[in-house]
């Protein structure tokens, strides 16, 4: 970067705020003890202080510039329109602590939300206050303990997890007190039933599973898998952040989900990414719905109130969630209808798979079967054997676009997880398959331009460990 740092334009005097003239009788000045003068506040006109963030703001990549294929992550176009209805005053301007009298529309727009999940997934219960999937799984997981503990079982402490398995899902288990055991996938990518037969028994509280996988294909014997854990008298929770490629499809209750949770900010097009807000309501079957985080918007006789569930493991978060971001997902909802939101999950399925089938023969693909949402190949290139998936990676920022999730799902070798999501053209597929062609051609001809890449970026390679541990948020903490 060449521009100048804030701190560096910063003048004695300088101020980027204009006060009304004072109309109020002037208050006493601060105690001398309460004031510090070793405070390093940069001072600069209103001009610097507009072009510091705004070319700040111009240092990120956004789903609002171009192409994110961020496997796993559904990075899809976020309708504008969601942004007006949440910005109705009658909805922006109300607050949580009002008489429910005073808020029939937000709660009634909160039932009406629960009522069109659960019509997509055949799970009656819905809790809307989780803040993200997480906290959706953590949920999930709580209330599958309060299950077993209901019927007075308190044996089971083991909590299955496939080894295609997003990392929140054994942090939710480990959080929750049960101990994660892996399950493994087989040749095809589906989960080994040998190996989950072999490992299920009354210790088992519940397997967590991802459908399609994180591999992105569509779990093929889903309905032994499940009939199996009931039958060890487990249940089965649905992490729901594949969603997208089954909205409109196939309801999970009849795949044999108890509990499943949706991200509101992948699968219903709420903002997403830079830590939130995020939105991670839970879905579960009607026997399960007295465990639900609470409170919950429900219909009365004439009039909408809120209700704490029977058994409620409890709040989750405060209040009924992240209300702006739930009136955005029910605006997409609605913008779409069932037929829509049955159009964006085939038009993601057929944008995959279309990548899928260009990039074959170009990048290795570990798994060879048709691919939901996503599809995964393995970042080598023969004949280059010294350059990674990470350089490839960061070779398409020079091309401007994101690239792919890296080195997850953890069983696929210098895995590349591809999502291109139903809003992107066909102009745009075509283009990202020219690149990536592009940047396996520079792997033969002049590797170091991937190794060293990226070149346009306005940083390059960064300490991917240090950069997320040691975040510097501010001008003056250099170090
Ligand atoms: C994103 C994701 C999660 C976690 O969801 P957050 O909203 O980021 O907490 C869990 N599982 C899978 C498969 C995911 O892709």
């Amino acid at each position: 970067m060449t521009e100048p740092l804030i701190i560096e334009l910063s003048s004695p005097g300088r101020c980027a705020v204009s006060l009304p003239k004072l109309d109020v009788p002037q208050a006493a000045e601060l105690p001398d003890e309460w004031l510090r003068d070793d405070l390093a506040l940069p001072e600069v006109s209103e001009r610097d202080l507009v072009s510091h963030y705004v070319r700040l703001s111009q240092l990120n990549y956004a789903v609002d510039i171009g192409f994110y294929p961020l496997g796993s992550c559904t990075m899809k176009y976020n309708p504008r329109i969601n942004e007006d209805t949440a910005r109705l005053e009658g909805f922006a301007a109300s607050h949580p602590l009002q008489p429910a009298v005073l808020t029939q529309g937000s709660l009634e727009l909160l039932c009406r939300l629960q009522d069109a999940l659960a019509a997509l997934t055949g799970l009656e219960g819905v809790s809307l206050q989780p803040a993200a999937g997480a906290q959706g799984e953590l949920a999930g997981v709580l209330m599958i303990r309060a299950y077993h503990q209901a019927r007075g079982d308190t044996a089971r402490k083991v909590m299955l997890i496939p080894d295609t398995a997003h990392g929140t899902n054994p942090a939710s288990t480990a959080m929750a007190g049960y101990e994660a055991v892996e399950v493994a996938s087989d040749a095809r990518g589906n989960v080994d039933l040998d190996d989950l037969y072999s490992k299920l028994g009354p210790q088992v509280a519940g397997i967590m599973l991802t459908n399609p996988s994180t591999l992105g294909l569509f779990e093929e014997r889903i309905l032994e898998v499940t009939a199996a854990v009931h039958a060890a008298g487990a249940l089965v929770y649905g992490d729901g952040a594949n969603f997208n490629a089954l909205m409109g499809k196939v309801r999970p209750a009849e795949l044999g989900i108890d509990i499943m949770h949706f991200n509101l900010h992948k699968t219903f097009s709420t903002p997403h990414g830079g830590g939130g807000p995020g939105s991670g309501p839970v879905a579960v079957r009607s026997d399960l719905a007295p465990f639900l985080p609470g409170p919950i918007a429900v219909r009365d006789e004439n009039s909408y109130v809120l209700h704490m569930p029977k058994h409620s493991i409890g709040a989750i978060k405060a209040f009924y969630g992240q209300f702006s971001i739930l009136v955005r997902a029910y605006t997409y909802i609605r913008m779409l209808g069932a037929e829509g939101l049955r159009d964006a999950a085939e038009s993601a399925v057929l944008a995959a798979n279309y990548l899928q089938a260009k990039l074959r023969g170009t990048l290795p693909l570990p798994y060879e079967r048709t691919c939901m949402h996503e599809c995964v190949f393995e970042g080598r290139i023969k004949g280059a054997e010294d350059v990674r998936a990470l350089d490839i990676s960061k070779r398409m920022i020079d091309y401007g676009i994101h690239p792919p999730t890296n080195y997850f799902p953890l069983i696929v070798p210098e895995a590349l997880m591809v999502e291109p999501t139903e809003t992107e053209s066909l102009a745009t597929l075509d283009r990202f398959v020219e690149i990536v062609q592009s940047i396996v051609a520079e792997a033969h001809s002049n590797p170091a331009l991937l190794r060293e890449a990226p070149h346009n970026a306005p940083v390059g390679r960064l300490d991917e460990v240090q950069a997320a541990r040691r975040l510097i948020l501010s001008w003056h903490d250099k170090g």
